[in-house]
């Protein structure tokens, strides 16, 4: 194709033939290296952005996973930059379960649909056709800009966003802001006003396992030590247990501009009530207002007449930002001195205030494109990319806009069967990242 006919495509034309192709690249995450990696989305990722002259880098972290970088030069270089960062990988999909082939990219009902329409390739797409219209017209950003097209992030990143803050943390160099998953998305209010949820905290992560010796034999014997029995009392108390709420200043934030939208009061204490008065909106809350400790695997035994020796069980726990201490000290006053706590796995929760320039140049370009638009901050109760980049001591918001229909379960298309975007929502957020470059 001749230069001249590609400059005649704009990001809002191309946005969903991207996506498309990056959803027919099957790169499933089992969490191991069985999957068939990133590699070749990083190469198609690559390639795109080289053909409108930047110098794309592919960062191979194991054999397959790979992830790409590149910078794109703002007019003004002593500025610090901006990092635009999304994941490459997706969770599996079983076809069987699906309306339509999970890895087709099939444009069908205005949607395009498949396994990481909405967790992450759209956003993907999106910034790669934003990027390519801006460079292919010649209008840089005011300040430079870093894209990171990331492997392994459904499994926690230790292949893609981590590999690359430890091993190659130049790339990131004069970055001080980001935006990536998961916000930017709207939930209609009525007809005069629409919200925006940025994304500006996280939920720490605490996985764990506990394990309670006691003492082997028979099953016919009386045995006051036995382990399952310990365990699982533990463990209940643990599952039953209601943390104290805490709000955390994000979510004072998302609860005064719901306060504000509907028109009524909200008390975080009486949680039962809030959550009558907001509707579909409640589902988001519940969870970033209290610690969670979640039961999720047990174990012990190999014989009905025998009793072992130990049991143990796993516990997917979440804290709140500035709270971990607190979670720890109460996990450990719940389980009692019999239980042996071990941590698998923990990442940071993360912060930051919903001010400043970029936080205006988002709420600028949302209300350019929707008049009714309200950008409003909000926590997620999960983790992303964005705690290892925090670790650079990059400032992080989830800002992937997309306007959604009403009447669409967005929250349940993460990880979830018939995931898909709307065709209008693609276009809506190319327009308003383009927007946002223009004054980030
Ligand atoms: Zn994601």
């Amino acid at each position: 194709m001749s230069e001249s006919t590609s400059a005649a495509v704009s990001g809002e034309d191309e946005v969903v033939g991207l996506c498309s192709e990056l959803i027919r690249i099957d790169t499933s995450n089992y969490g191991d290296h069985s999957g068939p990696g990133e590699r070749a989305a990083a190469e198609y990722v690559a390639e795109k952005l080289a053909e409108v002259g930047l110098e794309p880098q592919i960062f191979e972290s194991h054999q397959g996973r790979a992830s790409t970088v590149a910078r794109i030069e703002g007019e003004d270089r002593s500025r610090p930059a901006l990092l635009i960062h999304g994941h490459l990988d997706v969770v599996p999909a079983n076809a069987d379960d699906w309306t339509r082939h999970p890895f087709s990219g099939e444009v069908a009902d205005d949607c395009v649909w498949g396994r990481g329409a909405v967790d992450m390739k759209d956003m993907d797409a999106m910034t790669l056709a934003v990027v390519r219209d801006r460079l292919r017209s010649g209008r840089k950003p005011p300040r430079d800009v870093v894209l990171a097209f990331l492997a392994d992030e459904e499994a926690g990143g230790t292949y893609g966003a981590k590999y690359l803050v430890d091993r190659h943390p130049g790339l990131f160099e004069g970055v001080t802001e980001a935006i990536g998953e998961v916000g930017g998305f709207s939930f209609t209010v009525n007809e005069n006003l629409r919200l925006y949820l940025i994304e500006t905290a996280e939920k720490g992560m605490h996985w764990m396992r506990l394990t309670v010796d006691g003492t082997a034999g028979h099953g016919s014997m009386t045995n006051r030590d036995n382990a399952i029995t310990e365990l699982c009392e533990a463990v209940g108390r643990l599952g039953r247990h209601e943390f104290p709420v805490r709000v955390t200043k994000s979510v004072r934030g998302f609860l005064d501009e719901l306060s504000d939208a509907f028109g009524v009061e909200l008390d975080p204490e009486d949680m039962e009530a809030t959550l009558a008065k907001l509707g579909g909106i409640a589902r988001m809350i519940g969870t970033t207002l209290r610690n969670t400790a979640a039961p999720t695997m047990l174990g012990a035994g190999y014989k009905v007449n025998v009793i072992p020796g130990q049991a143990t069980a796993h516990v997917d726990g979440r804290f709140l930002p500035g709270h971990e201490e607190e979670f720890l000290a109460d996990l450990d006053r719940i389980l009692g001195p019999r239980v042996k706590r071990e941590t698998l796995h923990s990442d940071k929760a993360l912060e930051t205030d919903f001010d400043g320039a970029l936080v205006d140049a988002m709420q600028a370009a949302l209300k350019a494109e929707d008049p009714i638009a309200r950008a409003v901050p909000y926590m997620l109760s999960g983790g992303t990319d964005a705690k290892s980049f925090d670790d650079l001591g990059i400032r992080c918001f989830g800002f992937a806009p997309l306007q959604l229909p009403p009447e669409l379960d967005f929250a349940g298309m993460f990880h979830g069967v018939d995931e898909r975007v709307p065709v209008d929502g693609l276009r809506f957020g190319v327009r308003v990242l383009d927007r946002f470059l223009d004054h980030c």
